[in-house]
C-alpha cells in the first residue's frame, strides 16, 4: 500500500482513509481517490514550441525575441529560464528571469532544455 496523498486543500500529510473517503484531520476536507484522478486528467497539458510536454521545475530557453511589458529591453532568443511553474491562462508559464524578475511567458515561445 502506497502512502496516502497529501490533503489537496491544505497539503497536510496527516490524511487517513475512512472507507472510500480520504479525510484530512487538519481542515476536515474529505475527498476520494477517484475524484483526485479525475481532476488530474483535467489538468491542462502544456507543450513547448517543439511539442514536448512541460512540467513544473523544468528549464527552458526562449525561441524568439519577446517584448517585455514594462521594460525597454526585449527578452532575447536563447535566454535560459530555470525552474518554470505552469499556470492557467493565456501566458501559461510563471518564471523569474535574471534582469527582468518575475514574469509570465507563453509555452509556444519556449523550448525545453
Ligand atoms: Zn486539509
Amino acid at each position: 500500500m502506497s502512502a496516502l496523498p497529501n490533503c489537496p486543500k491544505c497539503q497536510s500529510e496527516y490524511t487517513y482513509e475512512d472507507g472510500n473517503l480520504l479525510v484530512c484531520p487538519e481542515c476536515a476536507h474529505e475527498w476520494t481517490q477517484q475524484s483526485m484522478e479525475e481532476s488530474e486528467q483535467e489538468t491542462q497539458i502544456v507543450k513547448d514550441a517543439n511539442g514536448n510536454v512541460l512540467q513544473d521545475g523544468d528549464s527552458v530557453s526562449v525561441v524568439k525575441d519577446l517584448k517585455v511589458k514594462g521594460s525597454s529591453s526585449a527578452l532575447k532568443m536563447g535566454t535560459k529560464v530555470k525552474n518554470i511553474r505552469l499556470v492557467d491562462g493565456d501566458h501559461n508559464i510563471d518564471c523569474k528571469i535574471d534582469g527582468f524578475g518575475a514574469m509570465q511567458l507563453k509555452s509556444e515561445f519556449v523550448k525545453k532544455i
